[in-house]
């Protein structure tokens, strides 16, 4: 059992808070700065001060692939598994997860899984590391278990999960020294947990992603956990920096609501409306707005579906009789009484608005009275192919409305004075550390906090893979690193993918290729017919013959130069054809296509 009585060890932060309350700026709990060297001289007693090993293994370079540990002695808790979506480094791959070489020999020492939430970039991975993990028990909650077990039908061959599941206030032994509580907290998705971690250095607390819930004034509401919290000794917090740099609170998902009721009654006809699948509250939403304004919703797109389904067997989303209709109905009701909720919104390939937009869709087409809904953000990297798709559907719609003009998107992440409130609140915490996100976005948090009195040398900017071991008074960055390279996902292989096929991929992009096909004679190696030369994402080499015959000529040059009589390597002459072809191309046009020579021995 955690309690929450003040340790001896952090005396000094009555005073301090105390303080606090007659003065705007914060005093946070501190430690003294020379710790670090104290450490050093008094080595002997240091030795005996546990040291809890915290490192993130992704999540703190990037957003997505969250996922981090916690290691006392022989025991290990690893907090989130989730995937990164590819960036344009990482041409055909379908997404990265977190490299778990430095755990996997350990995996034994893994006496749990935490899962905050069921958002992709948290519990995707699973099904490709839970094995190298060790498959311990899962801790979480009931919607983030549902979301695992449908992701694992895919996988039939893995082990048979362990789960434990878990609910606000629940408190219990993880192993013989951590201890956890876990809380809720707002995001966009049920059954978000934040955990108060109890180890042999104090408090540890995650808050996964999180924001700060506002009523339709603006005034932060449900801050009842942020003033539990306040009143526990923390030694530190993982802070969701997702919006750090984004000024501002985030909007009230009741402001969000009004906007979108009244989109939904002053319809001329149908509303088309996309989210992400993930952000289940919004769904839950959508379902509420549509039956109090009469009208019929129906879904479109695979995940959406599956999410729906999911949410509403488990009391999620209410969905009265007559409600939800199959898409394929439609066209039996008045357009103004239907709202089609469809994936697709960040303009992803095969989607189910692209399918619309393009007029593959099966059940249905844009009419010009539609009106369109994006109700979520712009995910960075897509603003290309969602301006595409937009431009498209608004030569067929009435309306495009999207989160630019309208409050019809609030994010699930906490804003820069969002956290500055929870900063506040937390005045019993010494470290902050922020998390989930690039080092630009982590920074902004850490200033956030330098913005409220938290001293800097309490704002540790973690780098992925980097070990931390943390003391009851500190938070020590040390140079150990452990590996935590992307492992890419391609199709259903893992880590198949490696550096030679991603450079393949770029080059072909980038230069081209060239076939260079050779059929010669066994015995002599004497050129049988004209060698076949073919270009793909090159220069057009049927219009340019002097090339195509320089091409020619040297091969022959080539093939005249090998003795075949001492039955040569094909590896060997292929190299030589790749070798010579390469310099010939880049002398005459100052690029590197990809060569590829194939040689036919009749
Ligand atoms: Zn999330």
């Amino acid at each position: 059992m955690i309690k929450h009585t003040p340790r001896t060890q952090h005396a000094p932060q009555t005073q301090r808070t105390q303080h606090t309350e007659h003065t705007p700026r914060i005093q946070h709990a501190q430690y003294t700065p020379k710790r670090y060297g104290a450490q050093r001289t008094v080595k002997n007693t240091a030795d005996k001060e546990p040291i809890v090993r915290f490192c993130p293994l992704g999540g703190f370079e990037e957003v997505g692939r969250n996922c981090v540990f916690f290691e006392y002695q022989n025991e290990i808790i690893v907090v989130d598994v989730g995937i990164q979506f590819p960036e344009e480094e990482t041409p055909g791959i379908d997404f990265i997860i977190p490299n778990v070489a430095c755990l996997e020999p350990k995996k034994r020492n893994i006496k749990a899984i935490i899962l905050t939430h069921g958002h992709y970039d948290h519990i995707h991975a699973l099904p490709y590391l839970i094995e190298k993990l060790g498959n311990p028990i899962i801790y979480t909650g009931l919607l983030t278990k549902a979301l695992v077990e449908k992701r694992f039908q895919e996988f039939p061959n893995l082990p048979k999960l362990k789960f434990q599941l878990v609910k606000n206030g629940d408190k219990f032994k993880l192993s013989e020294h951590f201890n956890v509580e876990f809380f809720d907290l707002g995001h966009t998705i049920p059954d978000e947990m934040g955990i108060i971690l109890d180890t042999p250095i104090g408090n540890v607390v995650h808050f996964g992603d999180f924001r700060v819930e506002r009523n339709i004034k603006g005034e932060a509401i449900k801050t009842e956990v942020f003033e539990r919290l306040g009143k526990v000794d923390i030694h530190s917090v993982f802070l969701d920096s997702t919006n750090a740099d984004v000024l501002g609170t985030s909007i009230s998902e009741e402001a969000v609501e009004n906007e979108l009721e009244k989109l939904f009654k002053n319809a001329p006809g149908r509303t088309i409306i996309t989210t992400f699948a993930s952000l289940i509250d919004r769904i839950a939403i959508l379902f509420k707005i549509a039956e109090r304004t009469g009208k019929k919703i129906a879904l479109n797109g695979r995940s959406v579906k599956s999410n729906v389904e999911i949410a509403k067997r488990l009391g999620y989303i209410k969905n009265p009789r007559g409600l939800e209709i199959p898409i394929e109905e439609i066209s039996k009701y008045p357009d103004n009484k239907i709202v089609i909720l469809t994936t697709g919104g960040q303009g992803e390939p095969n989607s189910g608005l692209i399918r619309i937009a393009n007029g593959e869709h099966r059940n249905m087409r844009f009419k010009s009275q539609d009106n369109v809904i994006f109700s979520s953000s712009v995910v960075p990297g897509n603003e290309r192919s969602i301006q595409t798709l937009q431009d498209n559907i608004s030569r067929q719609v009435n309306e495009i409305y999207n989160y630019k003009f309208l409050d019809i998107h609030s994010s699930g992440h906490a804003n820069k004075a969002d956290l500055t409130l929870v900063m506040k609140m937390l005045a019993k915490t010494k470290f902050f550390v922020p998390a989930n996100a690039y080092y630009f976005k982590r920074k902004s948090c850490a200033q956030t906090a330098w913005s409220v009195g938290i001293p800097k040398t309490n704002t540790p900017l973690v780098d992925n893979g980097q070990i931390c071991e943390l003391t009851k008074n500190d938070f020590k960055l040390t140079n150990e690193r452990v590996p935590v390279n992307y492992v890419m996902v391609d199709g259903l292989g893992v880590g198949d993918v490696e550096e030679v096929v991603l450079r393949d991929r770029l080059m072909l992009a980038e230069e081209g290729m060239v076939v260079v096909i050779a059929t010669i004679d066994r015995q002599t190696g004497k050129l049988l017919k004209n060698p076949d030369i073919i270009s793909r994402g090159f220069i057009l080499l049927k219009e340019s013959k002097t090339l195509l015959d320089d091409i020619r000529n040297k091969l022959k040059n080539v093939l005249i130069r090998i003795p075949f009589n001492q039955k040569p390597d094909p590896d060997y002459i292929k190299g030589l054809i790749r070798d010579q072809i390469g310099q010939l191309l880049y002398i005459k046009t100052k690029r590197r296509p990809m060569i590829l020579p194939v040689l036919i021995e009749l």
